[in-house]
């Protein structure tokens, strides 16, 4: 009887304060803390059915960065994280419950009416995008557990924004997926910079993205840029914050020379610009 108790006198220790609700909305990206400290042997995190992971800051404190895809519906939901401990060479574990509050994002909608067969994909093209669709996300449900990056996230290309995060087209009445990424204008051969250290986990050239490059930065989160006209880097090599990677173009199904910035976060597509913003 007397273990429990000494368990739970650890944890008052452990975990001394917390903030017990979140609240972000639609594709932003919300910094998770915990203040704990003693001998934690693991701590992960699960927000619908995805994995969030934590890194120590130089405050010691455990973050996690939870991503809220564009396309979570608005509503609360509980992230939980579970926590081990080593204690008197036993294991320990704790659950901590957060709220989550996903607010609504008011992404931009454009209505189009236009001859169906503009729009409509011929079957090799339409099993071309498919199989390529496959491979990314393959790629991207394979996240590695070593953090690459560090605070400072870089803007890949100096230019004007183009294209709106999350803003969706709705076609003949039949909404389209939405805008997964940020556009950048700029003029073909302008140089694309990594926007932190990494390692090039995949180079393609696909049917929708054209000439792109998946970088992997750790801990579940990925950079892609797309529509390149050239790719610097090779498939395995370890770049850093700034590096130049690529060069602006307009390759894949494009109507001018732009980048297309996209950052998925532990399975979530994010507002890649959320990621100068944090503070942690
Ligand atoms: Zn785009």
């Amino acid at each position: 009887m007397i273990r429990p108790i000494l368990f739970l006198a650890f944890l008052v220790l452990y975990i001394p304060a917390f903030a017990a609700h979140y609240t972000g909305k639609q594709g932003q990206i919300i910094v998770v803390k915990i203040p704990a400290s003693g001998p934690i042997t693991n701590i992960e995190g699960a927000f619908r059915n995805r994995k969030v992971y934590f890194f120590l800051n130089e405050k010691s404190e455990f973050v996690g960065l939870l991503g809220i895809d564009l396309k979570d519906k608005p509503g609360t939901y509980p992230i939980n994280i579970d926590i081990s401990y080593n204690i008197n060479s036993g294991l320990e574990a704790q659950r901590l419950t957060y709220k989550v509050a996903v607010e609504r994002e008011n992404f931009h909608v454009e209505y189009f009416t236009v001859p169906m067969e503009k729009v409509t994909l011929t079957p090799k093209a339409t099993q071309r995008a498919n199989g390529e669709r496959q491979q990314v996300r393959d790629t991207l449900n394979d996240e590695s557990s070593e953090k690459l990056w560090n605070r400072d996230f870089v803007i890949p290309v100096k230019g004007r924004q183009s294209g709106v995060f999350g803003s969706y087209r709705v076609i003949n009445g039949q909404p389209r997926s939405p805008h997964n990424g940020e556009d950048i204008a700029a003029p073909v051969g302008t140089e694309v910079l990594a926007t932190n250290n990494g390692q090039v986990r995949m180079t393609v050239d696909h049917f929708f993205s054209g000439k792109g490059i998946y970088l992997d930065h750790g801990l579940g989160l990925y950079s892609m840029y797309f529509h390149l006209s050239e790719i610097l880097v090779k498939e395995g090599e370890f770049v850093r914050a700034g590096q130049v990677i690529g060069r602006v173009g307009k390759t894949g199904r494009v109507t001018g020379p732009h980048l297309h910035w996209a950052v998925r976060l532990n399975g979530a597509y994010v507002n890649p610009f959320a990621l100068t913003e944090l503070g942690f």
